[in-house]
């Protein structure tokens, strides 16, 4: 008797920690998310760190951004400041910029202000020497273990007291970063959050470079929430304040792409010429139970399904960047923004999918402007046309950036 109720005990235990182990399984992993797709992402991650260096351009690390005038188109002016010096590389127009973000509680930046320093989200400059910037591995893994804490804690300032690194991020430093780097033009790119309160990104930036007088260095952008059935009556309003592009982040606004909630942003996406960034595939420093809106196959059916709509691939995918080329060669409304990919993966881009649709892309004020521009440079050495179409022909050419 004894035994029997020990083993019906330890049985029962036995079962529910199976169970409790299925079913733990079963929320994070559905059709929307393989446990196999969980796993690629671990071993892209581990593969790019052991294969860093081992690319035809070598190693590629450098002490911080400034440590990028060891590269043969920048120097360091007088004033320690990193300039482009090379007087052939074609004036860019950057698809992919933001100005600092305050939401919620967080009370209004001072967008108009000129400070001494950039603090970028990964701010490798902020020590001398630099921190250890390698172009070669997907530029987020750049962040130390302490980096990432700062990047979590400035993201939640940036919700409730506000970011002192964010107050740096202004339309007088990016426009006189720009000057250093011959980057004529910038996208900025707002994200509508969909919050109770404080969500006005879109608007506030759309006013901030008016009040600056900027709109022509920097192109005003425009968001909206994803499934909000006011969502095509609020572009539209938009672009009647001159917004040039949207962006639409999976991942920070939790939708899949595909989802038939989007059409309706969609349509008027196509009837108003807004071509659409997306962020692009996992990150891999977002929250895990996030990923599974980023999968490259939860993206096809948009881009197959809205032929009419121009469509961005931020960071090429970032790092489901392999799952992001085959889309590419498929289908003509897809270009890939380059931001973020290290120099071995631009190389192949650069092959696969054409010099014709890769646009340049920056992140600012995640980074300095010239840790992308660095890498275009790098892979198209020799090759003018591509350098060309990469850093300003392409984003003329499809969305009339000139
Ligand atoms: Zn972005």
């Amino acid at each position: 008797m004894k035994r029997r109720h020990f083993l019906g005990l330890s049985g029962a235990l036995a079962l529910a920690g199976v169970a409790g182990y299925f079913s733990l399984r079963s929320d994070r992993f559905s059709e929307r998310y393989l446990e196999e797709e969980a796993d690629a992402l671990i071993a892209q991650k581990a593969r790019e760190a052991a294969q860093s260096g081992a690319g035809p351009y070598g190693a590629q690390v450098y002490e911080g951004y400034r440590g990028l005038a060891a590269l043969p188109w920048y120097e360091l002016n007088d004033q320690a400041r990193l300039v482009l010096a090379d007087e052939s590389v074609p004036a860019a127009i950057d698809v992919h910029a933001h100005l600092g973000m305050n939401m919620l509680f967080a009370p209004d930046i001072d967008l108009t202000a000129q400070t001494d320093r950039v603090e970028y989200m990964l701010d490798c400059d902020a020590t001398d020497p630099g921190c250890p910037l390698d172009l070669d591995v997907y530029i987020n893994a750049n962040f130390s273990d302490a980096a990432l804490r700062r990047l979590q804690l400035m993201s939640l300032a940036q919700l409730f007291q506000g970011s002192g690194a964010a107050a740096t991020h202004t339309i007088p430093n990016l426009l006189a970063e720009m000057d250093d780097c011959r980057i004529e033009k910038a996208q900025i790119l707002p994200i509508a959050w969909g919050l109770p309160f404080g969500d006005a990104l879109a608007e506030n930036w759309i006013a901030a470079i008016e009040g600056a007088n900027a709109g022509s260095r920097l192109l005003r952008g425009g968001s909206v929430v994803p499934g909000d059935p006011e969502a095509p009556e609020q572009l539209r309003a938009l672009v009647a304040q001159g917004i040039r592009m949207i962006k639409l982040h999976p991942t920070m606004q939790r939708f899949y792409p595909d989802d038939p909630a989007m059409s309706s942003i969609y349509e008027a996406c196509g009837e108003l010429d807004l071509p659409i960034l997306f962020h692009g595939g996992r990150a891999g420093i977002e929250p895990e139970f996030s990923h599974k809106y980023a999968l490259m196959r939860h993206y096809e059916g948009a881009i197959r399904d809205f032929p009419n709509v121009q469509f961005v691939m931020g960071h090429a995918g970032a790092r489901d960047v392999d799952q992001a080329i085959p889309l590419a060669q498929k289908y003509a409304n897809l270009s890939l923004g380059i931001h973020g990919q290290g120099v071995t993966k631009l190389d192949q881009l650069l092959s696969e999918v054409g010099p014709d649709r890769l646009l340049f892309g920056t992140d600012w004020p995640f980074y300095h402007l010239a840790a992308t521009q660095a890498k275009v440079l790098m892979v198209t050495e020799g090759k003018p046309e591509a350098r060309y179409a990469i850093l300003r022909g392409n984003a003329e050419r499809l969305f009339g950036f000139a």
